[in-house]
């Protein structure tokens, strides 16, 4: 992939922001493993590389330990055993294994990654991350979601300096794993909503080239939704690069809005609780998903709504406190004050034109929910073992994990107005 075209197309933005972004080089290919050495050599690796992956990752990745090794890296492995939770004592100890190393080498994404992302910038490391399935879109963000004892927070953390995707592995990563990472790009369609929602309501800063990188990479991406599954190079290349194109576009704003809105925060809320359990949740993109439809289902209803009243803001936060058990200390943190507080609520009715527009831009629930059958994604809470009632508690309290205004936490202050 050419990066210094991308940097070109955001070059003297409209939106006045300088764009920038870290990665040196993306290389991505059919049998490139072998190369994997070379690429760090010739990125500026130096001698000590930590190489952290889990046995699923690293049996996918077949070659890339010898290719480091040939490269005449002093390699020191940390091997999961299956690792699904990234959790801050894994943080704590790769950043550990890091004072020892000059810089590190994820063979996987997800929660491999993530915790890698983290350390390696508290520790200030060249960080590496080798795709082995295009299953979610964190690749280029800026950002890690940490669980601390059972709350998940969105640290800020660094983006690889090297990307690594062997095409080969990932046309012939499993299924399931493909479906994920079309579920979480269907979720930028509410993250874009939400976006210019905020926007136009709050001021928040927004970038309309960079929203519309997101949402050619999404389209780009459901054109393909009866290949997705399929054991084919070219379109896992496609996945992977419409993937990349999001996580790039998080890095150009150095905030995940271009690819997450209130579904993934929905999502969150799901897998915090199911930990509060001792209960391990489904794969990322399988519950994005699954919560992306259950809030395109909300934004339509709105949508239809030709005329909108504002009500006063009546959250009850005993019952807030309640559902939230022993991670409402920090949600009590991130609402003092609410984002409700800092904008003018008449604005929703001012604007409600602009915000029906805004929702109608995006395709439909119906046709979305089509392409998501195509993919093979999980499209109902059964399949992603979230109960009735984790689902309706999940879809009345998740914006209050986060400060951070949405359509769906705006619509706490509207309500239709009947003629
Ligand atoms: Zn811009
Ligand atoms: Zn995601």
């Amino acid at each position: 992939m050419n990066l210094n075209d991308v940097r070109k197309r955001f070059e003297n933005c409209p939106c006045g922001r300088k764009h920038t972004f870290d990665i040196k080089e993306i290389v991505s290919g059919s049998g490139i493993t072998a190369e994997t050495g070379d690429i760090l050599r010739r990125n500026g690796f130096g001698e000590r590389l930590l190489f952290v992956a889990d046995k699923n990752t690293l049996a996918a990745a077949k070659g890339v330990t010898e290719s480091v090794e040939r490269a005449g890296y002093k390699v020191t492995y940390k091997i999961y055993d299956d690792l699904r939770c990234a959790a801050m004592r894994e943080v704590c100890a790769i950043e550990g294994l890091l004072s020892e190393a000059d810089g590190v080498i994820s063979v996987g994404t997800g929660s491999l990654h993530d915790i890698c992302r983290l350390a390696a910038a508290r520790k200030n490391k060249q960080l590496c991350l080798f795709a082995t399935a295009p299953s979610m879109d964190g690749f280029a963000s800026y950002s890690a979601p940490i669980t601390d004892g059972n709350f998940k927070i969105t640290y800020p953390a660094k983006s690889p300096e090297v990307i690594i995707a062997d095409t080969k592995i990932l046309a012939a990563a499993p299924a399931y794993l493909k479906s994920a990472g079309f579920g979480d790009m269907v979720g930028k369609y509410v993250g874009l909503i939400d976006w210019q929602v905020s926007h136009i309501l709050s001021g928040e800063y927004y970038c309309e080239r960079v929203a519309k990188l997101t949402r050619d990479a999404v389209d780009g991406i459901i054109s393909l939704a009866d290949r997705v599954t399929a054991e084919d190079e070219e379109s896992a290349a496609a996945v992977f690069e419409g993937l990349l194109m999001t996580g790039i576009g998080m890095s150009l704003v150095k905030n995940s809005r271009p690819a997450s809105g209130t579904e993934h925060i929905l999502s969150h809320f799901w897998e915090c609780k199911k930990l509060l359990d001792g209960k391990l949740s489904d794969f990322h993109g399988r519950k994005v998903g699954v919560a992306t439809l259950l809030i395109l289902k909300k934004y339509e209803e709105f949508s239809n709504y030709e005329d909108v009243e504002i009500i006063p803001e009546e959250i009850d936060w005993q019952a807030v406190k309640k559902a939230y058990g022993a991670l409402y200390p920090e949600v009590e943190k991130l609402n003092n004050p609410p984002v409700s507080h800092e904008f003018d609520h008449n604005l929703i009715k001012e604007r409600w034109g602009e915000i029906r527009k805004i929702i109608k831009s995006v395709p439909s629930r119906a046709e979305i929910y089509g392409k998501m059958k195509q993919a093979g994604c999980a499209t109902g809470t059964e399949e992603i073992a979230v109960s009735e009632e984790l689902k309706d508690e999940g879809l009345k309290y998740h914006p209050h994990m986060r400060h951070r205004l949405s359509l769906l936490r705006a619509s706490f202050l509207f309500r239709e107005k009947k003629r």
